[in-house]
């Protein structure tokens, strides 16, 4: 990737989950670290009970993140030294998370966001999909479908191990319930 110099610019890590995201956004910190750049995270805070302050990648690797409720929030640690704005997990964020990228790009900084781009019924999943459309550079991962091997774009939810409904909620705290990734032809929305 050639970067844009002197300008601020937006980049878009997406896909399923399991397939790279926070992994290639904490391999794109790191780099940025070797570069001395000034660098803030951010993660949603989902669930109050489980505030874990690291950005982490199911392969284990982890980086420091602050853990924030709304996106407004991320104003309050963005100082003009700043450089480099990392935000994973975008598809949790309010709409506001939009205007943030937007204004941090506009006065000069590197925005690097990650996020699924579908929930698990493979409808857009938050402002993803906008900010994938304002972006300078968008990088839509695959991870590998667990039931047949090819590339898998979607996120299969299980609960109790049974694909979950289309009306299942998105966000469901306590249950038991798990996810896979999978292809289109595996993925599996009962209705
Ligand atoms: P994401 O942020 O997109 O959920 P992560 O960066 O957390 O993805 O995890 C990617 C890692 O997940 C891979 O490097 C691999 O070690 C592991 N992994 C587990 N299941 C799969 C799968 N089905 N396909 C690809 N990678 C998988
Ligand atoms: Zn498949």
């Amino acid at each position: 990737m050639h970067y844009i110099k002197n300008m601020g610019w937006i980049e878009v890590i997406t896909g399923s989950m399991f397939s790279g995201k926070s992994e290639e956004l904490i391999r794109r910190i790191k780099r940025a670290r070797y570069g001395k750049k000034k660098i803030e995270v951010f993660k949603p805070r989902i669930d109050a009970r489980y505030c874990r302050e690291s950005v982490v990648s199911h392969n284990g690797d982890k980086i420091t993140a602050t853990n924030i409720e709304n996106a407004s929030e991320i104003k309050d640690f963005i100082s003009q030294q700043v450089q480099v704005v990392a935000i994973d997990e975008i598809q949790f964020f309010d709409k506001e998370i939009v205007n943030i990228c937007k204004d941090l790009a506009d006065s000069g900084k590197r925005v690097i966001v990650a996020g699924l781009d579908m929930d698990f019924r493979g409808k857009p999943f938050g402002y993803t999909n906008l900010l994938m459309s304002m972006a300078e550079y968008v990088d839509k991962l695959q991870a590998i479908c667990v039931v047949c091997g090819n590339p898998a774009s979607r996120t299969q939810r299980l609960i109790e191990g049974k694909p979950a409904t289309h009306s299942d909620p998105t966000i469901l705290l306590g249950a038991k319930e798990s996810y896979e990734a999978r292809c289109r032809k595996c993925h599996e929305v009962p209705k």
